[in-house]
């Protein structure tokens, strides 16, 4: 299976090869945490999911690294703790767990790794000791700046080249400044509301940028296979982490780089700062974490998403048809022998992958998956067919739900349909009813067993008053058109 993505440093897309396929490695920049995360952060969570999961589905569950940071250290964060009285770490674990809960509601799986910035304060001040000892950084009054003069490829990935800054620059040369360069950017600041870590540079806290580089080098290495982001981040914090990186290490810091668009609230894209977004913890008030995913997905990751409440319905109707189709599956353990059946629809489980191979392209592959609704009644004819000629009759009798399973594996790839239908329909007026006729079936065998209770230790008073009890509960059933059938292993109930 070939995997192909649009990588942003090469700007085309190209098959990846991962440096070692038992050690397929992806970093993704997690959330800083000092208030709710919105849907527009969850659209790169959930992209950066979706490849995590095709990745599992190709190299094996046990070889792909997943790892999301968490930004714990920033002005923010100590900004708020400050104002609230209270260590910055009260703050920023209570939005570390809020983040986690909220993605885990739109199925997000963990990654392998979620490191903490302030977990890596020594990685952090080791890289930027090398950059210095290498003139790549300059210690100025408090501060260690990067000094972007000294790294040639400077921009190669956002294409933010020095003489393209320069040619935009307003930054004049009479201004007052710690820098060398203007676009020199900082690794280490002194500290804030006395925040800091001790260094031989000073008491003081890092730069954004160094915080990636360090997390990712210590928790997959010095050269990744796969880094991702939304495109907000291409650039400056994308460019400084390659550049201190690669400075640092002399290796590439990561093969491909995956960004995706904007999720948008009209024209506009959704940002705090433009006070347009709506949180996830709130969205998943009103719905399903899987109706917020499909409607995450329903667009391709490179292109921006428009985000409304049709788009919504949509998804939560789509949800709606594959879970009734559900119902009717049975998912079995795959049979360790090939059968005449798996050879068949060998290809089955290929289909379903190609779109998504071909850069995550989730709107092709929900098109592609609601023709699959056609190949199972197609299927279940054939594999009838085949029933009746008696050579096949020896085939095992779970071959014939392999299709369904596959039905079942292809959401899972995208992190869908993940709960039962009744979980599903929970809630929906047509169930309502059902849940209701089920709890009167089961109250009136409660006050049957009482009434054989009663009558077993000889109070009659208590027999009678149970007896009358359960025929009141038959009788308004009935007036609800249903008829009870008392079996072996409770009573069962139809629709008259
Ligand atoms: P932040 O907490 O702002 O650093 O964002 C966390 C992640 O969400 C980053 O990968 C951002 O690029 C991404 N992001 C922020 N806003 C949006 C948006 N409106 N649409 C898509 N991705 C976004
Ligand atoms: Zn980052």
């Amino acid at each position: 299976m070939e995997l192909k993505l649009y990588n942003s440093l090469t700007r085309q897309k190209e098959v990846f090869k991962p440096q070692d396929p038992k050690r397929v490695t992806m970093y993704n920049c997690g959330p800083t945490v000092y208030s709710y995360a919105h849907i527009g952060n969850a659209r790169a969570a959930v992209v950066a999911d979706v490849l995590f999961r095709v990745l599992r589905h190709i190299y094996g569950e046990d070889h792909v690294v997943y790892a999301r940071n968490i930004t714990d250290v920033d002005d923010k964060i100590i900004e708020s703790a400050k104002e609230q009285g209270v260590d910055i770490s009260v703050i920023t674990e209570k939005y570390a767990r809020i983040y986690n809960e909220d993605l885990a509601a739109l199925n997000c799986l963990m990654p392998t790794h979620q490191p903490k910035a302030t977990d890596n304060i020594g990685g952090m001040i080791a890289i930027i000791e090398k950059l210095i000892a290498d003139d790549y950084a300059y210690a100025s009054d408090g501060h260690v700046f990067f000094d972007v003069s000294k790294y040639d490829d400077y921009g190669k990935l956002s294409g933010n080249t020095l003489e393209a800054l320069r040619g935009g620059d307003r930054v004049g040369e009479g201004e007052v400044t710690r820098k060398k360069n203007a676009h020199d950017f900082v690794l280490w600041k002194p500290e804030l509301d006395g925040v800091g870590w001790d260094a031989p540079f000073g008491f003081g806290r890092p730069g954004w940028h160094i915080e990636c580089s360090a997390m990712a080098k210590e928790s997959l290495g010095e050269t990744i296979d796969i880094h991702c982001g939304g495109v907000d981040l291409k650039f400056p914090h994308h460019e400084n982490e390659i550049a201190q990186s690669e400075c640092a290490h002399g290796k590439t810091m990561a093969n491909y780089w995956v960004h995706n668009e904007f999720l948008n609230m009209g024209s506009e894209k959704m940002s705090k700062s433009l006070g347009n977004i709506k949180l996830i913890s709130d969205l998943v008030k009103d719905w399903d974490g899987e109706v917020i995913r499909l409607a995450l997905l329903k667009a391709h990751y490179r292109s921006e998403l428009i985000w409304t409440e049709e788009l919504l319905r949509q998804s939560k109707a789509q949800l709606d048809g594959w879970y009734r189709e559900k119902k009717s599956i049975v998912v079995v353990e795959k049979p360790n022998r090939t059968s005449l059946f798996e050879i068949f629809h060998s290809d089955f489980p290929r289909a379903i992958l190609n779109p998504l191979l071909n850069d995550l392209a989730t709107p092709l592959w929900l098109a592609e998956f609601s023709g699959l609704k056609e190949h199972r009644a197609l299927a279940r004819q054939q594999l009838k067919d085949y029933e009746d000629y008696p050579e096949y009759h020896d085939m095992p009798k779970y071959d014939r739900y392999l299709i369904d399973t596959y039905f079942v594996e292809g959401l899972n790839v995208l992190g869908l349909l993940q709960k039962t239908p009744e979980e599903w329909f929970k809630g929906d007026t047509s169930d309502e009813e059902e849940l209701e006729i089920d709890r009167l079936v089961r109250q009136r065998d409660a006050e049957k067993d009482k009434a054989i209770a009663a009558k077993k230790s000889g109070d009659k008073t208590a027999m009678g008053a149970h007896f009358k009890r359960s025929d009141e509960i038959r009788d308004q059933l009935k007036n609800m058109g249903i008829v009870l059938e008392d079996g072996p292993d409770g009573t069962t109930w139809r629709r008259a």
